[in-house]
């Protein structure tokens, strides 16, 4: 969908060059010529011109633009690893059932690997109607090429409307080839979503602009409508044992695709703590002045019985291990409690904490956003203030 602009119409006025916000446009022999690598095709010099000279390219519609209505349902990417399904399906499954529930249409799961039917009751507890199920060998670790092909085969045979994918490793590697092979668009990264009650389309809200602002995309012309959702944003539903669902086997063999990668040996970490399971985080900023002193945030988390976290800057410093990053760019949790020492509070922060029951925030200015969206805001040194809080918190907890 390239902007364009007729040579034999321009007539050298420069307008469009000097209102293009890119500067992606340049005079050449007194023509008006675009830089396509620069230019966002944000279409605002189409309106400046003004002898009509620039216009949009249009592309050719693709079959799933005109038949919309034959679209129908959520569907969830149940990712699993090693045979074990992540927490993160389970979550998705949850706000799938929202979705579904809004649209009086059903959910289903995509579960792709090797062995793996005995885990098809769980998705049906957490609230699938309906499992597709890809079973065989060459499934059971994740590779591009086979998932894509299953899930690309899947979406056009079965046409969900909407496709929830988790922000994983997995799912960011997948999410995009499928929106590409399928022809629609994507949403990376979206923190909320929602059914507009009059148009019924999916509101995809996600940080943009650096995490300086909220936006809410729709994808109105396309089918289906895909968004990746980060781990630890939507709570996952109690399992109901009493559910029950219809399970569908889709055929379909690895030797049926072109493959041209292989797992040779899969090597696990040591043990990766995983702060989004956390129930009580202690986390620590800038304010915390150094590696040494965030033993202080260390030793707190620990005496609570959770785990510790970090601010961007806290761990920009090299004070703690990125795994620990809290935030837009780091992990987002949901703990029952979230205690922020020494953190400002900046949007990119608040947007991977705002799902926490309660937010303690510890810090010495009064004026600090974090006390904003703070339940409970304390202000002064965290160093005198935090062994307090634990001291007190413990003779609660006991
Ligand atoms: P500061 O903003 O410097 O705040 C330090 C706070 O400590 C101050 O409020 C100060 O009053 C307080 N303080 C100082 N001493 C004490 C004391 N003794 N006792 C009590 N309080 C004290 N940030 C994240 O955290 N996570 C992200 O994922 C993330 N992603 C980003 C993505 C993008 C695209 C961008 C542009 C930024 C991102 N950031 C992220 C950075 C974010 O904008 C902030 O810069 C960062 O969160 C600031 O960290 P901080 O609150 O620890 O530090």
């Amino acid at each position: 969908m390239a902007v364009i602009i007729e040579k034999d119409k321009c007539i050298g006025c420069s307008i469009c060059r000097s209102n293009c916000s890119f500067d992606s446009i340049e005079m050449v022999e007194s023509i008006a010529v675009i830089n396509h690598g620069t230019c966002t095709q944000c279409g605002l010099c189409i309106g400046d011109c003004p002898v009509q000279a620039i216009y949009k390219e249009q592309v050719e519609k693709h079959e799933n633009c005109d038949n919309l209505s034959q679209y129908s349902g959520v569907m969830v990417f149940a990712e699993q690893r090693q045979g074990v399904i992540q927490n993160i399906s389970f979550e998705l499954l949850g706000e799938g059932r929202l979705l579904a529930d809004k649209l009086g249409e059903e959910l289903s799961a995509i579960l792709i690997g090797t062995d793996i039917f005995g885990k098809v009751e769980d998705l049906f507890k957490y609230g699938a109607d309906k499992v597709y199920l890809v079973e065989g060998v060459g499934f059971e670790n994740y590779r591009t090429e086979p998932y894509c092909y299953a899930m690309e085969k899947i979406i056009n045979e079965y046409k969900p409307e909407i496709v929830l994918i988790g922000a994983t490793n997995i799912g960011r590697d997948l999410g995009p080839r499928i929106a590409g092979r399928v022809v629609t668009g994507l949403t990376a990264d979206c923190i909320e979503l929602g059914i507009d009650e009059d148009t019924k389309l999916l509101l995809q809200t996600r940080p943009a602009f650096g995490g300086n602002i909220m936006a809410t995309i729709l994808c109105p012309e396309h089918r289906p409508q895909m968004a990746t959702i980060r781990p630890g944003v939507f709570k996952k539903n109690d399992p109901d044992s009493s559910k029950k669902g219809v399970l569908v086997r889709v055929h379909m063999s690895i030797s049926d695709i072109n493959v041209r990668t292989e797992v040779l040996e899969t090597i696990k970490q040591g043990k990766i703590i995983d702060i989004q399971d956390a129930e009580i985080i202690v986390s620590g900023g800038r304010g915390v002045g150094s590696a040494d002193n965030f033993n202080i945030i260390k030793n707190a988390a620990k005496e609570l019985g959770g785990i510790f976290g970090a601010s961007r800057a806290a761990v920009d410093a090299g004070w703690i291990d990125s795994n620990y990053q809290v935030g837009q760019t780091g992990k987002t949790v949901a703990p029952k409690i979230y205690i922020a020492c020494g953190i400002s509070g900046a949007i990119q922060h608040q947007a991977g904490i705002s799902k926490s029951d309660i937010i303690i925030a510890i810090n010495k200015n009064p004026n600090a956003a974090i006390f904003d969206i703070a339940d409970y805001g304390i202000c002064g040194d965290l160093f005198k203030i935090l062994p307090i809080l634990v001291e007190e918190l413990n003779k609660v907890k006991n």
